[in-house]
């Protein structure tokens, strides 16, 4: 009696079930909109003149929990400058092997270099291609960025170019857009985002004002 019972239990689950909204989306044709706030693949963002903002620190790498992030500083020189800084990273590779996506290095990240988009899409079939390097996970050039070497554009000095709040507000914009499907993952509510700045470093740099800075 009590297997009878037990087995209507279980079929009226499957009734009420049967009378709900379907939950099917159309992958991959309509991809599902992530939270704002999910946690996908990693970004490493720029200033608004194009200079990267990652100083090859390792603070990223050393808070990680999984040993995903792979990182080699290099130095900057007057002639060959891809940070602010003294040093950027030559060499800056994460595994999404190892990546458990906890968020832990970009909170170690001391200049807001490293952010994560909100793309999941990172199946791949090897695990070679589960190694992102550097070329793959900085932010594309928006307009009015240059790509790097080249000298600081936001100012004549370091004040100028990290203080200048208006020059340089510190965001990430543009890091929604994925250099891995132009268009795809941009955010929908700010279509042909452009940097905050952008339109001063480009003025600055048609002005020929902050070489050698
Ligand atoms: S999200 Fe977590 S596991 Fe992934 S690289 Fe960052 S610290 Fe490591
Ligand atoms: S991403 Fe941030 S924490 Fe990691 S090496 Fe670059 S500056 Fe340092």
């Amino acid at each position: 009696m009590g297997a009878i019972t037990g087995t209507f239990k279980g079929f009226g689950v499957t009734f009420s079930h049967m009378f709900r909204k379907v939950v099917t989306t159309d992958y991959p044709f309509k991809p599902p909109v992530s939270a704002p706030r999910y946690h996908g693949r990693h970004i490493l963002n720029r200033h608004p003149d194009g200079l990267e903002k990652c100083i090859g620190c390792e603070l990223c790498a050393w808070a990680c929990p999984a040993d995903a992030i792979y990182v080699e500083g290099g130095d900057n020189t007057d002639e060959q400058r891809f940070s602010p800084g003294e040093r950027y990273a030559s060499t800056y590779q994460i595994n999404y092997a190892r990546c458990i996506f906890c968020g832990l290095c970009i909170e170690a990240c001391p200049t807001r270099s490293l952010t994560m988009s909100n793309e999941y899409e990172l199946a791949r079939d090897n695990r070679q291609d589960l190694i992102f390097t550097k070329e793959q996970l900085l932010a594309p050039l928006l307009e009015g960025m240059e790509q790097p070497p080249h000298p600081m554009r936001l100012g004549d000095s370091e004040k100028d170019y990290y203080v200048g709040a208006l020059d340089n507000p510190g965001t990430s914009a543009g890091a929604e857009t994925s250099p891995m499907g132009p268009g795809r993952y941009q955010v929908e509510e700010h279509p042909g985002v452009t940097f905050p700045g952008a339109e001063q470093a480009a003025q600055r740099a048609a002005a020929g004002k902050g070489e050698g800075a």
